[in-house]
């Protein structure tokens, strides 16, 4: 820790390589770009270019991120956020279609308009449920495999005339390992050949036992196309998530997770996120992965602009410097040199473990960048 290689010390102040060398050869220290220099000459180039010298940790740079733990009188109920997944063709996307028309708030001017990865849904009885609308469902299987997950519940729609196929599986096993109930919509209930007998008797051989079959996972018969059974589906999540007991602090600095993230044109950086904890503000100040921005503007599932977001609600963030990836966590932090901070210490690291990762090319990276 009291040494650092002359490139990664360029890297850290944003200079080139060879400016490096050249200041170490004034204060008479000959050392090639891969070479390790000291600490104390690392210091003093450093002020040289004008900078602080600060020596970091990833405890000191990391520590305190994410806030600590809430108090249970701190809780407040939120609401679910599902993901629906299933076989290509079993009716995805025409579910989430059909869910996102039973809105309340649709029929008046606005209603959810956006696709922008994820929207709720207001239901007559005042309750909301989030919907995460990710194609492929790549935050979902992205997220797990970095070991955080945004869903809370999984609706796996399997076709009543079809019955289970491999990406059904899939689907279990992934809700399995994240250990997030499922509760199984069989889907096209329409067709003269459909057959939910058999949904749920196969689904037996894949450890998910319906009500029917004596089990406790929860099935729903409905019919996309038709927009049947949608509100049984809504009331059997509903009872998923009382089950739960899904809870969060809305009176604390934002945090959640990103959905999705793009570069639009005349935009800028543009993140769906989802906020898991605290509230998420116009003007708040962010790190998402190794990315950081001021939230210029928040827009909602129905295109319009607010104020804040808080716990299960997704919203598109503008105001990012670069764009972050589907699955990094994003936090609220205190200011903007504690973003910058934590942004340029992430793409260090990832810089680093990129080099590693490509072995004997290391030295040709590196000079590549000089
Ligand atoms: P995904 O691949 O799982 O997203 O499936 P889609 O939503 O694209 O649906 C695949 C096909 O099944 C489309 O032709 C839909 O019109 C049809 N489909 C979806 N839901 C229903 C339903 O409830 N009943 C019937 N009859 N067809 C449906
Ligand atoms: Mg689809």
């Amino acid at each position: 820790p009291d040494a650092i290689t002359v490139g990664e010390l360029a890297q850290r102040m944003a200079v080139r390589g060879a400016e490096v060398v050249k200041s170490l050869m004034k204060i008479g220290t000959m050392a090639t770009i891969n070479q390790t220099i000291d600490a104390e000459t690392a210091e003093l180039i450093v002020e040289e270019f004008g900078h602080k010298a600060k020596r970091v940790s990833e405890s000191d740079v990391e520590e305190g991120l994410k806030g600590g733990p809430d108090r249970e009188e701190e809780l407040q109920p939120r609401a679910p956020v599902v993901t629906v997944m299933g076989h290509v063709d079993h009716g995805k996307t025409s579910l989430l279609d059909a869910l996102r028309k039973t809105d309340v708030v649709g029929g008046e001017a606005g209603g959810i308009t956006q696709h922008i990865g994820a929207y709720q849904v207001k239901l007559p009885s005042d309750n909301r449920i989030t919907f995460i609308d990710t194609p492929g469902h790549a935050a979902f299987t992205e997220m797990r495999s970095r070991g955080a997950t945004v869903t809370d519940i999984v609706i796996l729609v399997v076709a009543a005339d079809d019955s289970v196929m491999n990406q059904t599986v899939e689907a279990i096993n992934h809700a399995k390992a994240a250990g997030v109930p499922i509760i199984v919509a069989i889907n096209k209930c329409d067709k003269p050949d459909a057959n939910p007998d058999r949904v749920r008797q196969e689904l037996l051989n894949y450890g998910v036992i319906v009500e029917e079959m004596g089990g406790e996972d929860l099935a729903v018969e409905v019919s996309a196309i038709n927009r049947e059974g949608l509100d049984k589906l809504e009331e059997a999540i509903l009872l998923q998530a009382e089950i739960l007991e899904l809870k969060a602090n809305p009176d604390r600095p934002g945090e959640g997770s990103v959905i999705e993230a793009k570069l639009e044109k005349g935009r800028g950086p543009v993140a769906t996120v989802l906020v898991q904890r605290g509230t998420l503000r116009q003007g708040d100040i962010f790190v998402a992965g190794s990315e950081w921005g001021r939230v210029r503007a928040l827009i909602n599932d129905r295109g319009e602009q607010v104020k804040e977001a808080g716990p299960s609600e997704p919203v598109e963030v503008l105001g990012l410097q670069g764009t972050p990836k589907a699955g990094d966590e994003f936090v609220v932090v205190e200011n903007e040199q504690r973003a910058r901070e934590i942004s340029e210490f992430r793409q260090e690291q990832r810089r680093q473990k990129e080099i590693a990762a490509s072995g004997r090319g290391s030295l040709e990276q590196m000079l590549s960048r000089i």
